[in-house]
């Protein structure tokens, strides 16, 4: 039996006959016409007006926050069960993260445990859907509305996913993508930002190009950054896009299989909800908690999984648990134990869009033979 990874992107599209229309044209650097046509039909899928393709999703976010211009002492509430590209340009600008816990139903932020966290100094909310069931927006929303506050929305999971019919990626002041190979859509490496006021639109774009202006290049106002998208990058990402349906479809048809697969089971893991009254999930991946009674971290299982050639990786880890913040003497005197319980326990299995039945069968029997020894 041969390996199973954890992520396989699919590639079968058109992904080569634009690859080919890259080289034959020349047009590889930035400069190409797929850059907007994927920028394009980003904006299409979320219904934003504008769009700007960037080289990965960190530094989607880092825009975000600079665009929005999230300063020295601003306050910007977050989760703290996300990942590190979250908090980095936050940290950097001088701003401070006020991190929220989890729901351990949802997986996504507390949404009930913002309000509280709101004092004069907060600039913004952070909201990141986590791993296939987006955060509960209309809370959000209105407590943007309430106390003048920025929203950005990192829609790096949810290609294709909706929040009461309307897309993921539509929320909010600005929203991001990733383009990594395990998210719904893939580039390689790729990001991108999208927004409907045209002030922030033309902020993004001079960020991403060093801030070059008219009407002398090579003299600058303002400091930016090379975050360019190939067109090479965004010739896959077409070619990709072209097939979200049928993406988001395969990803909820391997979840709904290894619900099944896996119901006997419960008694030793918590599962990822199948659907809430906003979503269906769209299992970006397939998450296993293990019941924390039963004192078994995920790493362990982890260890015995990949003796059974099965590849695994573990949940996010918390924000404040994070040694190079903690050294920083930030976060001392946290308590999230939701997140905390999910960063012990929680890993996720085999689930990219290259996934077979068959494969998730034989993960389906590698879990059963491990359990079995791990739990008694
Ligand atoms: C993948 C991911 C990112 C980062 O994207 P990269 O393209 O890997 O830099 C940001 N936020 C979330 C929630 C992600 O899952």
């Amino acid at each position: 039996m041969e390996f199973i990874p954890v992520n396989e992107p699919l590639l079968n599209g058109n992904e080569k006959k634009y690859l080919n229309e890259c080289i034959d044209t020349g047009w590889i650097s930035s400069e190409g016409p797929f850059v907007s046509e994927f920028e394009k039909r980003m904006a299409l899928l979320t219904n934003r007006k504008y769009a700007v393709a960037v080289a990965n999703g960190t530094l989607a976010i880092d825009m975000a926050i600079t665009a929005l211009d999230i300063q020295e002492g601003d306050e910007v509430i977050m989760p703290t069960f996300t990942i590190i590209s979250c908090i980095t340009q936050i940290i950097r600008v001088g701003a401070i993260p006020v991190l929220v816990d989890s729901d351990l139903a949802t997986w996504n932020m507390k949404v009930d445990e913002i309000e509280s966290k709101i004092n004069s100094r907060t600039k913004a909310i952070m909201a990141v859907h986590i791993y296939g069931l987006p955060v509960d927006m209309n809370p959000i929303l209105n407590l943007a509305k309430k106390y003048n506050l920025k929203i950005i929305e990192d829609a790096a999971e949810m290609h294709g996913q909706t929040y009461y019919n309307n897309p993921c990626g539509s929320f909010g002041d600005i929203s991001i993508f990733s383009f990594y190979p395990n998210k719904h859509i893939t580039t390689g490496e790729g990001g991108m930002v999208l927004m409907n006021d045209k002030t922030l639109f033309d902020k993004c774009q001079s960020l991403r190009n060093l801030c070059f202006q008219p009407p002398r290049r090579f003299i600058h106002h303002e400091i930016g950054w090379n975050m360019r998208m190939t067109n090479l990058q965004a010739a896959l990402g077409v070619a990709q896009i072209e097939r979200i349906e049928y993406f988001v479809n395969k990803k909820r048809s391997i979840g709904k299989l290894y619900n099944q697969l896996l119901a006997d089971l419960s008694e030793y893991f918590i599962f990822p909800k199948t659907e809430l009254e906003y979503a269906q999930n769209i299992y970006w991946v397939y998450g296993l908690i293990i019941k924390p009674k039963f004192n078994i971290s995920a790493i362990k299982m982890m260890e015995e999984l990949n003796k059974e050639k099965i590849g695994t990786r573990p949940f996010f880890y918390p924000m404040h648990l994070q040694p190079v913040l903690k050294n920083k003497g930030m976060f001392k005197n946290e308590n999230l134990p939701n997140s905390e319980l999910m960063g012990e326990y929680g890993f996720y299995i085999p689930s990219g869009l290259a996934l077979t039945e068959q494969q998730q069968q034989q993960v389906s029997v590698a879990i059963h033979k491990v359990s079995k020894i791990l739990f008694n």
